[in-house]
């Protein structure tokens, strides 16, 4: 006999339990709201994880603190004191004098971050989080989202899509996400450095894409190599000697005598922006909303700004009587995101296009990001811009004290 499906009802369905939407149930959580997770993946730990490692802006690791997660973060949180971009000609360096807080921001293993989130969100009344559920149903009534994932339904006045590039709920939701594929793919894995970083976050641009070197904790680092895809295919296919050849090679004393440390992973190279990140009994956050070149480490920090925002437009509509689900309650947080979403994704697609254009355009790039890094004003403008300080601050990233 088949039993009837489990109807979990909630204010807030996320679908997608990735970084951005731990993030986003433990900040709707945190004011109350009701919320049901379903994710597809396994619980961290129980299944396959992943290279990546992230840079978290100043300004967006606000919101770990402000969710009470600093404490168990910062063992595996390495401070980025430095960021250092060089081109043919010149380059940009900000230091974290130039910001107002002790770094730049963290570097923080995916692995390590998500443990915590998750650990966070099970321990949380007002969350329910249902692991390996991949939702495989959105529908839109007048008065209600359904997602399905396998026996479970979800019922929620408000679904919320943190589901990634592929998004099922930007889909069923029918909002347009427009942009273009790279001929590129960044291979990202862990090294064991010979010298010590210093807490310094280094950039080259090569011929073929840029190269960065970002520190981790025990003088470990994560390299991120831009290459055409079939090239970053085969540097994931060599063994751990051939590869760090091949390093050698490419990269000259960029990152003399590192080894190894980790997994290969690539990944393909996009940028997309969704025409609107709500509609009705619908919002988007994260990549399910816009996914750029991971030039600059800006793509979770973005997603951390949504959610930040989105618990406020959320938080606010429920306190003044509004329906959370509706167009009219949702519309400003399209208006308040989709500006810094697309000004980051205009200039990541500059650097991305100037840095492997032919030479004499390489030449200027460098030049321009040579004079601006000889201008203080300019540079403290970066390091802000970098540490997710302009525009209008949610109360999730209000300064408090580390
Ligand atoms: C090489 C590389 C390096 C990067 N470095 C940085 C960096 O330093 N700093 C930075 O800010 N950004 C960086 N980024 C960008 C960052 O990885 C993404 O922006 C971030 O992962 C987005 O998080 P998310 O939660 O929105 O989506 P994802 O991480 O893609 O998570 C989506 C979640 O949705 C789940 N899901 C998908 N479909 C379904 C479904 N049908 N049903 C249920 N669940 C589903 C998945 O299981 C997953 O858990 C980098 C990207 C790359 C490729």
């Amino acid at each position: 006999m088949t039993l009837p499906p489990a109807t979990h009802r909630c204010d807030v369905a996320i679908a997608g339990g990735g970084p951005v939407g731990l993030t986003l149930a433990l900040g709707l959580a945190r004011r109350g709201i009701d919320v049901v997770l379903a994710d597809a993946a396994a619980p961290p730990g129980e299944g396959p994880t992943d290279s990546r490692a992230y840079f978290i802006a100043y300004g967006c690791w606000r919101i770990f603190r402000a969710l009470g997660l600093e404490e168990q973060l910062l063992p595996h949180a390495e401070p980025v004191l430095q960021v250092e971009a060089e081109g043919r000609l010149g380059g940009i360096s900000f230091i974290a004098e130039e910001c107002a807080e002790p770094s730049l921001g963290y570097m923080i293993e995916g692995s390590a971050l998500a443990a915590a989130l998750h650990a966070a969100a099970s321990l949380d009344a007002n969350i329910r989080l249902l692991s390996r559920a991949r939702i495989d149903a959105v529908t839109f009534s007048p008065l209600e989202a359904r997602l399905v994932a396998g026996e479970h339904v979800i019922a929620a006045r408000l679904v919320v899509g943190c589901d990634g590039a592929r998004s099922q709920v930007r889909e069923a939701a029918k909002l347009r996400f427009e942009g273009h594929d790279y001929d590129a793919a960044a291979l990202s894995t862990t090294l064991a450095l010979a010298k010590p970083h210093n807490g310094v976050a280094r950039q080259i641009f090569l011929p073929r894409g840029p190269m960065a070197v970002l520190p981790l904790t025990g003088n470990r680092a994560n390299l991120i190599w831009t290459e055409r895809a079939k090239i970053a295919g085969a540097l994931a296919g060599l063994d751990d000697g051939e590869f760090e050849r091949e390093l050698a090679k490419t990269a000259g004393d960029f990152v003399p005598g590192a080894r190894v440390a980790g997994p290969r992973h690539v990944f393909p190279l996009r940028l997309r922006v969704a025409e609107r990140f709500d509609g009705h009994r619908v919002a988007l956050a994260g990549d399910a909303a816009h996914v750029i070149h991971p030039l600059a480490g800006q793509g979770l920090n973005l997603g951390l700004k949504d959610v930040a925002a989105l618990v406020d437009v959320i938080a606010e509509a429920g306190r003044v009587g509004l329906d959370i689900g509706a167009a009219s309650a949702l519309a400003a947080y399209t208006t308040w995101r989709r500006a810094d979403v697309a000004a980051t994704a205009a200039a990541m697609e500059g650097f991305a296009r100037a840095f492997t254009a032919p030479l004499p355009v390489r030449l200027a790039a460098g030049a321009a990001m040579a004079a601006a890094g000889n201008v203080p004003g300019a540079r403290k403008l970066f390091a802000r811009e970098a540490g997710g300080e302009l525009g209008d601050v949610p109360t999730l990233m209000a300064a408090t004290r580390p």
